[in-house]
């Protein structure tokens, strides 16, 4: 009998672009976001990968599908991040052993930490981005404590990196960092901008005045003045590194970027 291949939603597969975020910012990648999350953070910007009523209209595809398609994109970079929705949801071992072995390239995983996949054993690098409770999806101590440890055995452990959008978020940003600082953290600022499509509000009011590229760029300067300031100030977050989302610098929140 022949074996049906397993196919995944694949919400866009693009690049060359660069890493905006976490341990590896700035270097150059593609990236592969898969469709399907089992969180609802109101303020992420992904809802095309994340509400079911989008979720179910992006095309499934098999892992040949996937390999062709991040092939015909032009050559450069080493890397090919894994990003969503939760990649952590499916089985993405195939996928992970032929882009090394096929396209030469090392994976990077983010995922938030809710679920654990053996094949993330094999992965390059991982980042673990638990949700503070502006998210309403706030992951606990504990949920956490039972990811990490399973990662025990990667041979480059993986790294923390929180996003931040307010005094209680940098409190469990902190508490977070408290209970497991042998994992490097990395800290970011939300992007607030009220006419981008999020979970929690994913069909904007047009009316609501429109940002230009330049004022998102001014405000997540100004928050991650803001931010770099309260850890400079804080002993206990001595070896944090605050860093602002690159891509965002770069392109405003242009999609595919
Ligand atoms: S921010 Fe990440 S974890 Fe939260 S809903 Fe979006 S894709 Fe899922």
């Amino acid at each position: 009998m022949v074996q049906k291949q397993p196919r995944f939603r694949i919400a866009e597969i693009f690049g060359p672009t660069i890493q905006g975020e976490g341990r590896r910012a700035g270097t150059p990648c593609f990236f592969i976001r898969f469709a399907g999350c089992d969180s609802r953070c109101v303020w992420c910007d992904s809802p095309h990968a994340v509400l079911p009523q989008y979720v179910n209209q992006t095309p499934r595809k098999t892992t040949e599908e996937i390999m062709n398609e991040l092939g015909a994109l032009n050559a450069g970079p080493e890397w090919v991040v894994f990003s969503g929705g939760n990649p952590a949801l499916f089985d993405l071992q195939d996928l992970v052993d032929l882009c090394y072995s096929e396209l030469g390239l090392k994976c990077m995983v983010e995922t938030q930490g809710t679920v654990w996949k053996e094949w993330m054993e094999d992965v390059d690098d991982l980042c673990v981005s638990p949700k503070p409770p502006s998210s309403h999806n706030m992951l606990d101590r504990e949920g956490l404590h039972e990811f990490l440890v399973q990662t025990a055995a990667m041979s480059t452990p993986p790294y923390l990196k929180i996003v931040v959008f307010d005094d209680n978020d940098y409190l469990y940003a902190r508490m977070t960092h408290y209970y497991f600082p042998q994992f490097e953290m990395f800290l970011s600022v939300g992007n607030e901008d009220p006419t981008l499509p999020t979970v929690g509000n994913p069909e904007p009011d047009p009316s609501v005045t429109m940002y230009s590229p330049q004022s998102t760029q001014d405000v997540v300067l100004e928050k991650t003045r803001w931010l770099m300031e309260r850890v400079a100030q804080d002993p206990q977050m001595s070896d944090v590194r605050v860093l602002p989302q690159l891509h965002v610098l770069a392109w405003g929140n242009e999609r595919g970027r």
